[in-house]
């Protein structure tokens, strides 16, 4: 059509792990919402070496542009400062939907812009979607299954939230949003995927987020006790974030609407968690226990059967092979040498 982007042939590779795309095809174009974030960065980093241009659309409340920046200048690159709360115009063939602050610290700042921008900002995209007929993928998250009463969980489960809380913002707006997405789906024949993402980490998270990887390596970084709310017997499953951007690519290039639960189904309690750390780390690691939060989650724990049979995915880095991935990331952040970051 009327496509400003060059259409070259590329061959695409299919690397050893990586996501096996075959044919020679023409590049895509591809919106990233929320792209210099933590996830979306990486995301954005897979999409452009695979020879696709990618429009990354972000209002920089939690990312930065220095997490996109070894990407200006590359013609197949493009940088918009916008918020999905308002409307879009582009012109693309695949969304992938990331917009949204993802720590607790950070959507608890100020819930409405949370909820607005689950609810109207995923409302928007899907309206872009639907306008220009792109496929849409969009990153929900293992709170919509609230505090589980099903362990582990699988994505037949409806889930046990609170939708007057503090969290609900994120949880409820994140259930909303797959709401929308199927009724896009089926109403308006978009083409949909969603995939719940579980605890990631890795290197670009924010430094101070809150979230608990991030935390726990930044205090013994910085020789602070490691703070473990409430008896920290609470249970994650940590995912290091190239094993879950690999999951959301299969997830988008397949035909499989979802959703899919995409984590690492290996289960810490907060003080196993910290036992590693110490062990990467820094074995003089302290611990202090600080109460917990409101409405926090028992225990979670990814069932990725669902992924593995109809996605052939699955993770491939435990945390103790990727923690030290990201503490060399935060050494440099924390401790200066702001060049490469
Ligand atoms: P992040 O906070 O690093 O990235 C979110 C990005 O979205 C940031 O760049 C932020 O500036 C941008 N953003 C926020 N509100 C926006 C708005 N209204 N308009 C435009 N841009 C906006 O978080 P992340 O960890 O990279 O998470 C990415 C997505 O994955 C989120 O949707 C999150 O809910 C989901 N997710 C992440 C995890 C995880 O453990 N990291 C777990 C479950 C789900
Ligand atoms: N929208 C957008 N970009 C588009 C098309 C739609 O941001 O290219 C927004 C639009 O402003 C609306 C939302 O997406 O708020 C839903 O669009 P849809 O066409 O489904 O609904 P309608 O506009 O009919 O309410
Ligand atoms: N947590 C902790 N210390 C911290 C930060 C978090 O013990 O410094 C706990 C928190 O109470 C929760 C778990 O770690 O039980 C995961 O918290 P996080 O905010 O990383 O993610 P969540 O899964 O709650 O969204």
């Amino acid at each position: 059509g009327n496509s400003p982007y060059k259409q070259h042939a590329a061959v695409i590779t299919g690397g050893a792990g990586k996501i096996p795309l075959g044919l020679p095809r023409k590049p895509l174009r591809i919106v990233v919402t929320g792209g210099a974030g933590f996830v979306g960065s990486h995301l954005v980093d897979r999409l452009i070496e695979r020879g696709d241009s990618v429009i990354v659309v972000d209002n920089f409340f939690t990312g930065r542009k220095e997490n996109v920046q070894h990407h200006f200048g590359n013609p197949r690159f493009e940088l918009i400062r916008h918020d999905v709360v308002e409307p879009l115009l582009l012109e693309v063939d695949q969304i992938y939907h990331l917009a949204c602050p993802a720590s607790p610290v950070h959507y608890k700042f100020n819930p409405i812009k949370t909820i607005k921008t689950n609810v109207v900002g995923t409302l928007n995209m899907l309206g872009l979607a639907k306008r220009i007929g792109a496929r849409f993928l969009l990153t929900s998250t293992s709170e919509v299954y609230g505090d589980p009463l099903e362990h582990p969980q699988k994505e037949t489960y409806w889930g046990n939230v609170n939708p007057i809380g503090v969290r609900s913002c994120y949880d409820e707006g994140k259930r909303t949003a797959e709401t929308l997405a199927m009724d896009y789906h089926r109403g308006a024949d978009v083409q949909v995927r969603i995939a719940r993402i579980f605890n990631t980490y890795g290197p670009r998270m924010c430094i101070d987020d809150g979230r608990v990887v991030s935390n726990f390596v930044a205090q013994t970084l910085r020789k602070e006790p490691m703070t473990v709310y409430g008896d920290g017997k609470q249970t994650r499953s940590f995912q290091f974030v190239s094993d879950l951007v690999e999951g959301l690519m299969r997830l988008m290039e397949g035909e499989h609407v979802g959703p899919f639960n995409l984590g690492n189904p290996g289960e810490f309690t907060i003080l196993e968690l910290a036992q590693v750390v110490k062990d990467v780390i820094d074995p003089t690691a302290t611990i202090e226990y600080k109460e917990n939060t409101s409405d926090d989650p028992h225990k979670r724990k990814p069932d990725i059967s669902k992924a593995k049979e109809l996605l052939g995915w699955e993770p491939k880095i435990s945390l103790e092979k990727g923690l030290p991935l990201m503490v060399e990331d935060f050494r440099k952040r924390i401790f200066g040498d702001h060049k490469d970051v």
